[in-house]
């Protein structure tokens, strides 16, 4: 007997059907359905198309109910291993306020025998209440105790701590760093750059590489939960380069990344030349899991601690702000010109995409010199090359960008979290050009959107907050945690803000052609959302949740 079977064109694994699907294709058109074999799309339409064409008996067939599809999200710039492993053995406590610095300490006192290090884990002042960096008076609420507080590039001591460092107001400034002295000469606590400083406090934490292994992997976990489906991580070093490869290689790589090579810069410039000559991986050495994306070297501090180095100084607010003693400072440059230009070129040459920590006006200008000799060697543009957060913009060097074809990676969220301090600072003027996304996107400079999650596992809470739709929600209101819209002028729309998250940092990850859209021949990278992205009240963006995740074609239930 002849049986003729319906003839099932290419048999789907997956179909996704009875959704919005906002494909962030060419047109920004909205589809209903989505069809997925071998971890690939290999139809977009609608619903009646995409059943009829594509489904075959072995097709799982999944009703959305109307919920919004968007391609898998992008964060262009994580430290997943630092971040995972922050609270790998112990929650950290959340730290907002002095009065939460000092229950922290006194909790900690009675734990800890008498004359033994308290640590308060790093803690930047622009994100406590008071908008002041704390001096050893707060921290002198435990006398038996030495009391560290880390604001990164800043420690501050309590008077116990200074005792035990032996730092007095005869102890000259270290190299490159000060110790803060108030008008009769007493150190304040804060010092600058001078970790060397503090003496008999080891406080490196010892993990074992199956802890870092695991450490890693949840938190990458985590990110898919958020909605994320590739991350750049900005600063790996060989070790790290090593834990994703081992990851990769046990199957236990839940997420694609995107790695970011950073040398130590304080290194001379012949040995940084060698190292880039040496590394056998330049941009794009892997594959669409795990691959090296940008060279990166650290050209300036931070502007939550006073050290980014700005255009102009930080003025009388610093002092406060900052415990900065010089009202004429302007941050810090960590990099000289002719170096930056030397190392720069040699990775260049290495056929690397280029980037830098450039946070103050300063040091982006400084990194656009670099490029801008680099541009008249040979055109930079194909090098997708960019500016890594850029607070600080400018017309002149969004115009300087435009020309030469650079690219910007955002963190959207800073203007949320540390607008309102940094307007105290700069002045509501100062901030115009703080995350101009506006002023980037009409001067067709792509912006790949992240978070700079280093520190904290809540997506949420953490330093820096990674959930990225409250960083969409930011790019499109603009509003700060004091419910200030600062500057209305950049704001942008959904859509554009939905790029950002996805096609643009897939652009400046080279691989806009595999993903960063829902598009027939792209990875099936995609996430359902609780609520319709594009529709909702604008409040409610930042409290969109991700129901279900497609990666690489695989179901992730959340
Ligand atoms: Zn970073």
């Amino acid at each position: 007997m002849l049986v003729i079977l319906p003839l099932a064109a290419s048999d789907a694994d997956l179909i996704l059907h009875h959704g919005k699907v906002v494909t962030v294709d060419r047109s920004f058109s909205i589809q209903q359905a989505v069809a997925v074999k071998h971890g690939k799309i290999v139809a977009v339409g609608s619903d009646a198309d995409v059943l009829k064409n594509e489904r075959g008996p072995a097709t799982k067939v999944i009703d959305l109910h109307g919920k919004t599809l968007l391609p898998g999200l992008v964060d262009s710039h994580v430290h997943a291993l630092d971040a995972g492993l922050s609270e790998f053995r112990a929650p950290l406590p959340p730290l907002n306020s002095f009065a939460t610095v000092r229950s922290f300490i006194k909790q900690q006192a009675a734990k800890t025998p008498k004359g033994e290090w308290i640590v308060v884990p790093r803690t930047f002042p622009t994100r406590l209440l008071e908008l002041q960096m704390p001096t050893r008076e707060l921290l002198d609420v435990e006398k038996d105790h030495p009391v560290l507080f880390d604001a990164s590039y800043v420690l501050i001591l309590n008077s116990a701590g200074l005792r035990k460092c032996g730092i007095t107001r005869d102890t000259p400034d270290p190299p490159g760093g000060e110790i803060v002295k108030d008008a009769r000469g007493e150190p304040t606590g804060i010092l600058k750059n001078a970790p060397s400083l503090v003496t008999g406090l080891d406080r490196t934490q010892h993990f074992t590489e199956a802890e870092e292994l695991d450490a890693l992997e949840q938190q990458l976990k985590r990110y898919v939960a958020a909605g994320l489906t590739t991350v750049g991580d900005r600063a790996v070093d060989p070790h790290q380069i090593g834990l994703y490869k081992k990851l990769y290689a046990a199957g236990r790589l839940p997420i694609r990344v995107v790695m970011t090579w950073r040398p130590n810069a304080s290194e001379p410039t012949a040995a940084l030349q060698q190292q880039i000559l040496a590394a056998p991986y330049t941009t794009n050495t892997g594959d669409s899991w795990l691959k090296f994306g940008t060279f990166k070297l650290t050209l300036d501090g931070g502007m939550t601690i006073g050290t980014a180095y700005q255009r102009y100084p930080y003025g009388a607010f610093g002092k406060q702000l900052y415990g900065k003693t010089n009202p004429d400072d302007r941050g810090q440059l960590f990099i000289p010109p002719d170096k930056l230009l030397a190392v720069m070129r040699t990775a260049r040459n290495r056929g690397w995409q280029l980037t830098t920590h450039d946070q103050g006006g300063g040091a982006v200008d400084n990194f656009l010199d670099a490029l801008e000799q680099l541009n008249r060697e040979k055109p930079i543009a194909s090098s997708r090359s960019h500016v890594m957060h850029a607070s600080f913009q400018s017309p002149a060097a969004i115009a300087r960008m435009q020309r030469m074809g650079v690219l910007a990676d955002v963190q959207a969220p800073w203007l949320y979290l540390d607008g309102p301090a940094l307007e105290k600072v700069f002045g509501y003027d100062g901030m115009r050009y703080f995350y101009p996304l506006r002023s980037y996107i009409d001067a067709g400079i792509i912006v790949a959107a992240g978070s700079d999650h280093m520190i904290g596992h809540d997506k949420n809470n953490a330093v820096n907050p990674y959930n990225p739709f409250l960083s969409m929600w930011t790019e499109v209101t603009r509003l700060t945690k004091a419910g200030k819209v600062m500057h209305p002028e950049q704001k942008i729309t959904r859509a554009e803000a939905l790029k950002t998250h996805t096609i643009w940092p897939a652009y400046l990850q080279f691989a806009e052609r595999e993903r960063g859209s829902i598009e027939p021949g792209k990875l099936a990278d995609m996430v359902v959302i609780d609520r319709d992205y594009l529709t909702c009240p604008e409040a409610e963006i930042r409290n969109i949740e991700p129901v279900m995740t497609v990666l690489n074609g695989k179901i992730i239930k959340h």
